[in-house]
């Protein structure tokens, strides 16, 4: 195991803070530079105050390091249990801001960069009938363009030294957690068949599934460089081998007050089991830490199907069902009370399915968000991710 310090771009006179990475197995060296696979990289609180992840990647860095200490780690694992320094330390009235850069009021897990139009273009014509050198040469190609890139701003130095350590990472999990939620996860088309192991080990409540969501998420940067690299080859008449070689996906940890050891032991055993299930960890020794594997008690939905539900009056909220509870469309899930009028509002379940996440506030504005149901059918265009 080796920690390695990145500094960020220093934003102002005597102020730098500094990006920390674990990494554990066996790392390419100068003598034999290929990465030694599977790769695996994990990061937490990319929105800083979702901190489960947090928790889970202190739990899951004891795992590593015993595998590590045996040997049992024959690819590489990267953690990264601070993903967001910057984010980490913004706080306003006393509370933490950790989801909107406060220069920029960009959300931390948006605007990540499109390589796409830019490998095309390089590679087009260098592709071959061989599935490994193409993945190969197309890591090489991604590898270039962080090089190319030159971060002006702390921001942009965040976002470049995050998919400096991820970019090449056979799988990807990007920890977060919602307001109140039950345990969920968002991937990419491409990527559930790799990832419904994962899915089962962490025993999902729902999987939202979409074909790029919208707003460049870090996850989807790194995910749909090989689906949209594939489908530019298909439409300009290309018949080459292009696997999806990255599978990466933003893990919900329930809600933000969820922060307990059980829950995240619990957490932290069962992304190590899909690292053991997957070959990135190896050896009896630890296998009676392994849970047993268990069918996944959820059908993948499509984000598209998500509803998230509004109020049109303003209130007190009252909510009627939980996360994590399964709802018939006109199911009440909540009431917004205007203790002035006396009059109450009933917000009722628009589709079927799971409601897996909860706004934490017990107050909202007219058009205010409440809850998000996992729907079966598509019925959004569009982006399809929040703020
Ligand atoms: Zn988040």
């Amino acid at each position: 195991m080796r920690r390695i310090d990145h500094p960020l771009l220093a934003p102002s006179l005597g102020c730098q803070k500094t990006l920390s990475s674990w990494h554990f197995g066996t790392a390419p060296t100068g003598d034999n530079p290929a990465q030694k696979r599977p790769k695996v990289y994990i990061q937490a609180s990319l929105h800083a105050d979702e901190l489960p992840g947090m928790l889970v990647a202190h739990h899951l860095r004891s795992l590593l390091e015993a595998a590590d200490a045996l040997g049992d780690v024959p690819g590489e694992v990267v953690l990264v249990p601070v993903a967001n320094p910057i984010g980490l330390a913004q706080r306003v009235d006393h509370r933490p801001m950790g989801r909107f850069d406060l220069d920029t009021a960009e959300n931390f897990n948006r605007h990540y960069p499109d390589f796409v139009g830019a490998l095309f273009d390089h590679l087009r014509t260098a592709f071959t009938h061989d599935a490994a050198s193409n993945v190969a040469m197309v890591r090489q190609a991604l590898r270039d363009q962080l090089q190319r890139w030159t971060p002006t701003t702390e921001l942009h130095s965040l976002r470049h030294t995050l998919l400096g350590l991820a970019h090449d990472a056979d799988y990807v999990l990007d920890l977060h957690c919602d307001c109140e939620g039950a345990l969920h996860l968002y991937t990419e088309e491409a990527c559930w068949s790799a990832l419904e192991p994962l899915a089962r080990r962490l025993q999902c409540a729902a999987v939202l599934l979409a074909k790029n969501s919208g707003g460049n998420p870090f996850d989807e940067c790194l995910s749909g460089v090989w689906w949209k690299l594939a489908d530019a080859c298909a439409a300009a008449g290309l018949q080459v081998p292009l696997p999806q070689a990255c599978c990466s996906t933003t893990i919900e940890l329930r809600g933000e007050a969820d922060v307990c050891h059980s829950l995240a032991q619990t957490d932290a055993q069962a992304i190590f089991a899909f690292l053991h299930d997957m070959g990135v960890v190896r050896g009896a020794p630890l296998s009676p830490l392994l849970p047993p594997a268990r069918p996944l008690p959820c059908q993948p939905t499509p984000l598209a199907g998500s509803q998230t539900l509004h109020t049109p009056v303003p209130g007190v909220v009252v909510f009627a069902a939980q996360v994590g509870q399964r709802l018939a469309v006109g199911d009440l899930v909540a009431e917004i009370i205007d203790p002035l009028s006396r009059h109450t509002h009933r917000v009722e379940a628009g589709v079927a399915g799971v409601l897996y996440a909860r706004i934490r506030d017990r107050y909202v504005h007219a058009g205010g968000e409440l809850g998000k149901i996992a729907g079966a059918t598509p019925f959004r265009t569009g982006a399809l991710l929040g703020a």
